[in-house]
Formats: structure tokens, C-alpha cells, sequence
């Protein structure tokens, strides 16, 4: 008898013990950004840990800041199946020349991008300026720009005042956008943000999980919505012809492809990268994988999402597999889907027209 009250009790302590987080919260009181569901579908699960394709990376950044670090990042590369990481540093001058640096010592696995010196932009001069630091990071092994930021208020580092700024379609960028022409360097550029944080933020808004910390003040004065950004984009693609673009997280038209699609279309010296979207497109894994097939060769791989292992599995499981309704570190309130790409769509996002890109090197 003692022995079976002991066991009871035990077995109510135990339960307490694992239910008590769950007791503990105030589930009518529940907040959106504390929702945190988990899958009670005995669906497959696939555990990819490495690509399956080899694989350049176009968009991350300067993460590794010390030489440790860096070679700590090879060896994840290594086991990921990452073959070459593009390093958007968007710096010029002694910062940049810091930079490529430090990633020297892979030059096979690390390309680095400078960035736009926008000091002095509305004075005399500043163009030529510009170009000769441009042609300067060139020669310090610059392969590509990137990336060039506009949310709304425009690219210049002044965020705060739109009347002291630029957007990438302003007429004083030409002669930066030509000289990258010329010296085959293509120009990564972030347009807009993701759609709902330009939306009302209220229990209307479908991504408000995330969009609520990365939303967009419309009222502010002289801003851009999200609209007039992605018109600025088809300004700079349309009048720099011999440019090559690459608009990244698909030009924050993940939730209308078709505007994208549209550009694509129409430009074909635009690209995209994926980066840093795969929650918003694993939430419509049909709409997504056609649009990736029938785009292969205007799409790249990209992360944007420092350098944690897995970060990279996650991307390589929403592109390879047709698993469904998973969750990873709970961006949205809404479970993901894999893509399941055919290989050939896979490879070339993978890895083949990155590729093609820089080969353009110095042509
Ligand atoms: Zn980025």
C-alpha cells in the first residue's frame, strides 16, 4: 500500500514536473510572437545534412571575424556541401580592403563585394568620386557590389532624412551602374521588405509575427511603399541595360511572384536571389516550385542567415524534400512545406547560374 501511494505520488510529481511550463502560461492571454506549435503529424521527416547538389552560396555576410572563425565556417562548408560563399560587405575604403583580407586566405571559397561610397553624393564630383573608389576595391579583388539597401527612405546611409537620400533609380547612380557594366561586377540590390510590414499592423495582417518588428512607418515623410520601391528597381533594370541586377529575397515579391515574374520577363539582365525568404515560400510550396522551375535560370541560392549549420540544413530541406508542415524557429505563426525541386532546377539554383555570373569576371 505505502509502496503504491509512493509510486502515485511519484508519477504526480513527474507529471507536474513535465506539464509545469505548459500550466504555467496564461493561455487565454497567449501571445501571437509566443505561439509555438508543435507537429502532431506522423508525416516523413527527412534529415538532410548535406546538399544534395554542390552549392555557392550568393548571399551572406561578413560573419567570421576572426581568422578562427573563418576556419571554423570552411569546415562547416565542407560538411554542408558549400562550395563558395558570396561575402556581401557593402564597404568601400579601408573597411573593405579589412574585409577581403581576412577571406583571402580561401580565395576559392569566398568572394567578397564592396559596396557604394555615397559620401558626398549630392555635392560636385561625387560620380567620379565614386567610380574611382569602385575601380579602386576592383582592384583589390571586388567581384560584385552588394548589397545596395532601400526599404523606403533609399540607399545612401542617411536613413533618417529621404530628402538627403537617393533611390537606386536616381540618375546620379548611372555612372556607378555603367562602370560595374564594364568591369563585370553585378550589383546586388535589396528593394522593398517583406510585404506585410508595410501592411496595417493589426489582427488583420498575415505575417504579423515577424512583421511587426520589421514594420514600415508609411506616414513617415518623402517614404516609399512597398510599390513604388519595386518600380524603382524596374527604373534601374530598364535604364542600365548592360548591368546585371540581382534583386534579393526575389525582390520581396514572394507574396505576388508574378510581379517578379513580370520583371523577369521583361529584363534579362535581372536575376533573384532567394535568401533569407524560405518562410514565406514554404507556406506555398506549389505556387513556389512552379515559379522556381519555370525561372531556373534567373534564381539563385542564397542564406543571409549567419552561418549555423541548421540554418543551411533548413534551406537544403524546404529545397530538396517534400516534407509538410514542419516549423523552424517560428518566423510566422504558419507550419512550412518542402519544395521538392526536380534536380535540374535544383543544380542550376544550386550552384549553375551563380556560377555564370561570376565567370563574367573582368569582361
Ligand atoms: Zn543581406
Amino acid at each position: 500500500m505505502t509502496r503504491m501511494i509512493h509510486k502515485v505520488l511519484l508519477t504526480v510529481a513527474v507529471t507536474l514536473l513535465v506539464t509545469a511550463p505548459s500550466l504555467a502560461q496564461d493561455v487565454e492571454n497567449l501571445k501571437l510572437r509566443d505561439y509555438r506549435p508543435q507537429s502532431v503529424f506522423r508525416v516523413p521527416v527527412t534529415d538532410v545534412t548535406r546538399a544534395r547538389y554542390p552549392v555557392i552560396d550568393v548571399h551572406a555576410h561578413d560573419y567570421a571575424r576572426t581568422p578562427g572563425e573563418l576556419d571554423a565556417w570552411v569546415k562547416k562548408m565542407d560538411t554542408l556541401g558549400i562550395e563558395k560563399i558570396i561575402i556581401l560587405s557593402g564597404r568601400t575604403g579601408s573597411q573593405f580592403e579589412e574585409i577581403i583580407k581576412r577571406y583571402s586566405r580561401y580565395p576559392a571559397r569566398f568572394d567578397v563585394w564592396c559596396g557604394f561610397d555615397y559620401t558626398g553624393f549630392d555635392e560636385p564630383g561625387w560620380a567620379e568620386r565614386a567610380v574611382a573608389e569602385l575601380e579602386k576595391c576592383y582592384r583589390l579583388g571586388a567581384t560584385g557590389v552588394g548589397e545596395i539597401s532601400d526599404k523606403g527612405m533609399g540607399i545612401t546611409r542617411s536613413k533618417d532624412d529621404p530628402s538627403h537620400n537617393m533611390h537606386l533609380d536616381d540618375p546620379r547612380m548611372k555612372p556607378l551602374f555603367e562602370k560595374c557594366a564594364e568591369l563585370g561586377m553585378p550589383v546586388n540590390v535589396h528593394v522593398a521588405d517583406p510585404y506585410w510590414a508595410y501592411l496595417p499592423m493589426d489582427s488583420t495582417n498575415d505575417g504579423l509575427m515577424s512583421a511587426y518588428r520589421w514594420r514600415i512607418d508609411l506616414t513617415r515623410e518623402g517614404i516609399y511603399d512597398h510599390a513604388k520601391l519595386i518600380q524603382t528597381l524596374e527604373n534601374a533594370v530598364r535604364d542600365n541595360p548592360r548591368t546585371t541586377f540581382i534583386a534579393c529575397h526575389l525582390a520581396n515579391c514572394d507574396f505576388d511572384l508574378s510581379i517578379l515574374g513580370r520583371l523577369l520577363d521583361r529584363y534579362p539582365n535581372l536575376y533573384a536571389d532567394i535568401s533569407a525568404r524560405y518562410y514565406q515560400t514554404a507556406t506555398i510550396p506549389r505556387q513556389v516550385r512552379s515559379f522556381y522551375s519555370k525561372y531556373r535560370d534567373r534564381l539563385m541560392y542564397g542564406t543571409d542567415m549567419s552561418t549555423a549549420t541548421e540554418m543551411y540544413r533548413f534551406t537544403f530541406r524546404v529545397l530538396e524534400t517534400a516534407d509538410e508542415h514542419f516549423y523552424f524557429r517560428y518566423t510566422y505563426h504558419w507550419p512550412l512545406y518542402g519544395l521538392d525541386l526536380d534536380d535540374d532546377v535544383l543544380k542550376k539554383i544550386y550552384r549553375d547560374n551563380a556560377l555564370r555570373l561570376l565567370d563574367r569576371k573582368g569582361k
